[in-house]
């Protein structure tokens, strides 16, 4: 699944009081600032020229809206420029908005300084007029205080555009389901409808003989070729290895894998489902496919969890770098309540995305206890340690909701020689014990994407894009204000009619 690559408009705002060589100064010192971002951070800035009138701020902001190869826009107030010029343009605009509230020069030229160089540099007060009228206007948008080249107003700009990328590839996100949701689950269902009203993304279901048919045309020498990239890749447990006594899974696997990724590919979809309760005419469970196509680039959800597949795919893009994301399907598995340290233990039944693995993987076939198939081969490893987030996405009835939890991915103590799946073992902030609390009242998913990339403000951003609730969970998180904050979001999530 290939990485997207919209643009981001760089866009500054003025104004034709000072004269036309104050206004080509500001053009010049624009396009600097611009291309200066866009050969430093990660993503395709482009530099737009700037807006000195309500027709022109009008113009550029529908075009912003209308054209798909822009995912969002940098907006900076180089000079005051009067807000009720932008009232058309942004109440126009319908894409995400990043407020840099820079200005040219890092210091102040203590020695020179006279009142030119004043008209000319007045962000201080021109980011103050603008972004009086967006929050007047109820635009949410990202605000980045700090000079341009500095390095966190960086890595900032960076880790937004990214959101905004993502943002873009959820609007436009096909999520396809083999089978249906776990029978009497409720967190993995929802409405698909709203979902493609808020979010953009489509929600479609196939039999899986649709899917079978495009397994079983799978060449005998494509499969072998996958097997040898198996061989290469892993360390195959030796039943595994050609001429091994399971070698003839490993090949049904591959085929597995084969027929699924062609599926998806020409299907343009970027997430799939599947369910344990639907393998009509699959010898076994996508295990090492599944792992294998997140680690593509594409999303998962285990059980017909079409919500956190999503999730899933769009963090990977938010990621910034789609093959090496870091970023999973998750489920919290099971406890460990050392009073010196509670920690969850995060695995699935197979469905783990190897780019989370501090190692390489190994390569196993065990059974799977359910769906009453034959054993799936899987990929079986540690995650790499380091700080991490758990994301859920929840249908609430009249609103989703994004609940995101801080945690820690760290060392197994000891090892499982006797667990068969990919795990990760996080200490939960601000402890396990307030972590899982606060997640049980938000009634957050036992499913998450977790990611060792993306950040909590990254997960922000993309629900103020989405215009729903984020509710996060961190070292600050305090029980008390946390149902606090839930209560408020009822309200006023409730009033705006998300
Ligand atoms: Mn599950």
């Amino acid at each position: 699944m290939n990485a997207p690559s919209p643009q981001i408009w760089f866009i500054t705002g003025s104004q034709h009081l000072y004269g036309p060589e104050a206004l080509k100064q500001v053009s010049a010192n624009a396009a600097a600032v611009a291309h200066g971002l866009n050969d430093a951070l990660d993503a395709n800035i482009a530099f737009k020229p700037i807006v000195t009138t309500p027709e022109e701020i009008r113009k550029v902001c529908q075009e912003a809206s209308s054209d798909d190869t822009c995912a969002g826009i940098i907006t900076w107030m180089h000079t005051f420029s009067p807000a009720k010029m932008w009232i058309s343009g942004l109440t126009a605009l319908s894409k995400p908005i990043c407020h840099l509230h820079t200005q040219f020069n890092r210091d102040i030229p203590w020695a020179e300084i006279d009142m030119d160089f004043m008209n000319l540099n007045q962000s201080a007060h021109g980011g103050r007029e603008y972004g009086h009228m967006l929050t007047r206007l109820r635009i949410p948008r990202k605000v980045i205080v700090g000079h341009w080249e500095d390095e966190q107003v960086r890595a900032d700009l960076g880790a937004w555009c990214a959101v905004a990328t993502a943002w873009q590839e959820m609007r436009a996100l096909r999520v396809v389901r083999f089978g249906d949701n776990m029978r009497y689950v409720a967190v993995t269902d929802g409405d698909k409808v709203e979902a493609e009203r808020v979010f953009g993304m489509s929600v479609n279901t196939h039999g899986i003989g649709d899917l079978v048919a495009v397994m079983d045309g799978q060449s005998d020498t494509r499969v072998d070729q996958l097997c040898a990239e198996y061989a290469d890749l892993y360390d195959l447990m030796p039943a595994l290895h050609k001429g091994g006594e399971r070698h003839a899974s490993l090949r049904d696997a591959a085929r597995i894998e084969l027929g699924l990724e062609q599926f998806l590919r020409e299907g343009g979809y970027g997430a799939f489902t599947d369910t344990f309760e639907d393998l009509h005419g699959m010898k076994q469970l996508p295990g090492i496919a599944a792992q294998r196509l997140m680690a593509k680039g594409f999303g998962f959800g285990g059980e017909g969890d079409w919500k956190h597949a999503a999730l899933v795919r769009v963090m990977k893009v938010m990621s910034g770098n789609i093959l090496e994301s870091q970023t999973s399907f998750m489920e919290d598995y099971t406890y460990h309540f050392d009073p010196a340290g509670a920690r969850c233990l995060g695995a699935h039944m197979l469905e783990i995305c190897p780019s989370i693995s501090g190692h390489k993987p190994r390569c196993e076939i065990h059974p799977l206890g359910i769906g009453g198939k034959e054993d799936p081969v899987r990929l079986v490893f540690d995650a790499a340690t380091g700080p991490a987030i758990n994301a859920s996405l929840v249908d609430l009835g009249n609103r989703f909701r994004l609940l995101v939890n801080q945690v820690e991915s760290v060392p197994m103590p000891k090892p499982m020689p006797k667990l068969p799946v990919a795990r990760v073992l996080w200490d939960a902030k601000p402890d396990l014990q307030k972590a899982a609390a606060a997640w049980i009242h938000a009634g957050g998913a036992h499913h998450t994407g977790f990611s060792l990339k993306v950040s909590v403000e990254q997960m922000e951003s993309l629900a103020e894009m989405a215009g729903i609730e984020c509710v996060t969970i961190d070292e600050s998180t305090d029980l008390r204000s946390f149902k606090q904050d839930l209560r408020l979001g009822e309200v006023y999530y409730g009033v705006r009619g998300i």
